[in-house]
C-alpha cells in the first residue's frame, strides 16, 4: 500500500484534520458515510468503527446487524471544499462481519474477488470511465429543474458554455484529491458535460467514480447548479453514459495489442469482447440499473441498442479504439453512471476473462451488416429477467448481492408500473 497507519496519523496532524468520513457503498452504489472526529482515530485505524446494517439498502436481513468498517488507508484524501482549519478527510472502507471476515454484501469485496481471479491468471485490468452529466438550473426555492439557460454544444467555449467556471472548480477539487484529469469539455447537448480522468486499476477506478460523482455534485451546488448523472433526463436529447475503456495487462504489457497484426488488435482482445457480448444481457441490470436507464438505450442518440461491436461506429455496444497503434483499448458503451461502479467493473472483467479462458471467437462487426444481432434488454423488467437467466453473472456478484439486488430492482419496477406518467395523461386524457 501507499500509506501506513503512521502515515495517516502524521497527515492528520500535519494537515489539521478534525473529522474523518468513513465511506462505503450500498449494493446499488449509493455513497454512504459515517463521520467521526479524530479523537476516534485509533478506533478507525484498528477496524473498530461499527454501523448498523439494517439501515442500508441490500445489507439488512442478515443475522448480524452490526458491521465493522475497515478503512483502505490508500484512499485517504482531504475534502478541498471544506474549511481549511479543522479539515475533513475521508477513507473508503471495506465492510467486515463481526468475526472479521469480509461481508458478502460489500460491493468492493465482490470486485476484489474478480481482481484476484484475474491476478491468478496473470492479468490486471486497466480501466477508465467517461462520465457525462448535466448541469441544470436551480429554481427560486432551491429545487433542481431540468432547465438550463446555457446554449452550448460539443466542445463549445464561453460565453456559450456557462459550465466553464464550474468545470474548472470540479477539476481543481479533483486534482487536489489526487485525480489526474485528462480532459473536461462541453458534451453533445445544452448543459451536458464530460470530465475524463486517468484510467487505473479496477478497484481505484471504482473508488474514483464514487469520489468523482460526489465532487461534481458538490462543486455544482456551490455554483448554484444541480449536477445530475441521471441517464436520460430529457426526452429528445442525448442521455448521459459512463463508457468504460479497458486494457488488460500481463507482465507489464497491454495484451489487447498485437504488433504483428495490421490493425494491432490481438486475439485476446477479441475473445475478451466475445466474453462480454456473451453475458451482456445478464449484465445489463448492473450496467443500466434504473427504470430511466432504458430511456437512454434507444436508437438515435449514440447510445447502444443492440449487441454489436465495431472499430468506428459510435452506436455500437463495444468499440475497439486506437486500432493500428500500440494502445489498443476496448470501450464498452452501454453503462451509465446510475450504476454501482464496483459491480459494473466486476462483471465486465469476469465476463471478459471468461472469453479469454474459453478462447471465444468474435462474430462479425457492425459494419458487416449482420442481421442476426441480439437486442439489449429494453426495460428494467427485461433486464431483471435476463439477469435471472444468467447464473454466471449472479455467481460473480455472489449470492447475497445477486439476491438483494434483484429484490430491490423488482420493487422499483413494480412501483414504476403503478405510476401514471405525464405522457399517458397527455396522450389519453382528452382522447379516450
Ligand atoms: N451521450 C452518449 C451516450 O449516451 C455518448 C456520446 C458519445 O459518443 O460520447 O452514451
Ligand atoms: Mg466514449
Amino acid at each position: 500500500g501507499k500509506y501506513t497507519k503512521q502515515d495517516i496519523i502524521r497527515m492528520v496532524e500535519d494537515e489539521d484534520v478534525e473529522f474523518i468520513r468513513l465511506q462505503f457503498v450500498d449494493i446499488c452504489g449509493t455513497l454512504k458515510n459515517m463521520a467521526v472526529t479524530i479523537s476516534q482515530l485509533d478506533k478507525v485505524l484498528n477496524n473498530q468503527c461499527t454501523f448498523d446494517g439494517a439501515a442500508v439498502i441490500g445489507f439488512k436481513d442478515t443475522c448480524n446487524g452490526e458491521f465493522f468498517l475497515s478503512p483502505d488507508l490508500d484512499t485517504f484524501a482531504i475534502f478541498p471544499w471544506r474549511p481549511q482549519q479543522g479539515k475533513v478527510a475521508r477513507l473508503i472502507c471495506d465492510i467486515l462481519n463481526e468475526d472479521g471476515t469480509p461481508f458478502e454484501g460489500d460491493s468492493r469485496y465482490a470486485l476484489k474477488r474478480v481482481v484476484k481471479e484475474a491476478e491468478e491468471m496473470g492479468y490486471s485490468l486497466d480501466v477508465g470511465p467517461e462520465c457525462e452529466f448535466f448541469l441544470f438550473d436551480v429554481d427560486q426555492n432551491g429545487n433542481p429543474t431540468i432547465q438550463s439557460s446555457e446554449k452550448g454544444g460539443y466542445f463549445d467555449v464561453g460565453p456559450l458554455d456557462l459550465g466553464e467556471n464550474v468545470r474548472r472548480e470540479m477539476v481543481l477539487f479533483l486534482e487536489d484529491m489526487g485525480f489526474e484529469i485528462i480532459s473536461s469539455y462541453h458534451s453533445n447537448e445544452v448543459a451536458q458535460h464530460e470530465i475524463d480522468f486517468k484510467n487505473g486499476d479496477a478497484l481505484s477506478t471504482a473508488d474514483n467514480v464514487m469520489t468523482f460523482k460526489m465532487v461534481v455534485r458538490t462543486a455544482a451546488k456551490r455554483h448554484g447548479y444541480h449536477a445530475t448523472f441521471m441517464p436520460k433526463p430529457k426526452y429528445g436529447m442525448n442521455g448521459s453514459g459512463m463508457h468504460l475503456t479497458m486494457k488488460l495487462y500481463k507482465d507489464g504489457k497491454n495484451i489487447f495489442t498485437d504488433s504483428s497484426k495490421d490493425n494491432k488488435v490481438s486475439e485476446e482482445a477479441y475473445s475478451f469482447i466475445a466474453g462480454i457480448m456473451n453475458h451482456i444481457e445478464g449484465m445489463t441490470l448492473i450496467n443500466n440499473p434504473i427504470v430511466n436507464s432504458y430511456k437512454r438505450l434507444v436508437p438515435g442518440y449514440n447510445a447502444p441498442v443492440s449487441v454489436t461491436w465495431s472499430e468506428k461506429n459510435r452506436d455500437s455496444l463495444i468499440r475497439v479504439c486506437s486500432t493500428g497503434m500500440e494502445g489498443t483499448r476496448v470501450e464498452l458503451r452501454s453503462p451509465d453512471a446510475a450504476s454501482n461502479p464496483y459491480l459494473v467493473i466486476a462483471v465486465c472483467l469476469a465476463a471478459g476473462l471468461e472469453g479469454i479462458k474459453n478462447q471465444m471467437k468474435l462474430g462479425e462487426g457492425m459494419e458487416s451488416g449482420n442481421e442476426h444481432v441480439k437486442a439489449l434488454p429494453t426495460s428494467l423488467e427485461a433486464a431483471i429477467r435476463a439477469f435471472e437467466a444468467d447464473p454466471f453473472i449472479q455467481q460473480v456478484l455472489g449470492k447475497h448481492i445477486a439476491e438483494k439486488y434483484v429484490e430491490t430492482k423488482k420493487e422499483e419496477w413494480n412501483e414504476y408500473c403503478k405510476h401514471v406518467s405525464d405522457w399517458e395523461v397527455e396522450q389519453y386524457l382528452y382522447r379516450i
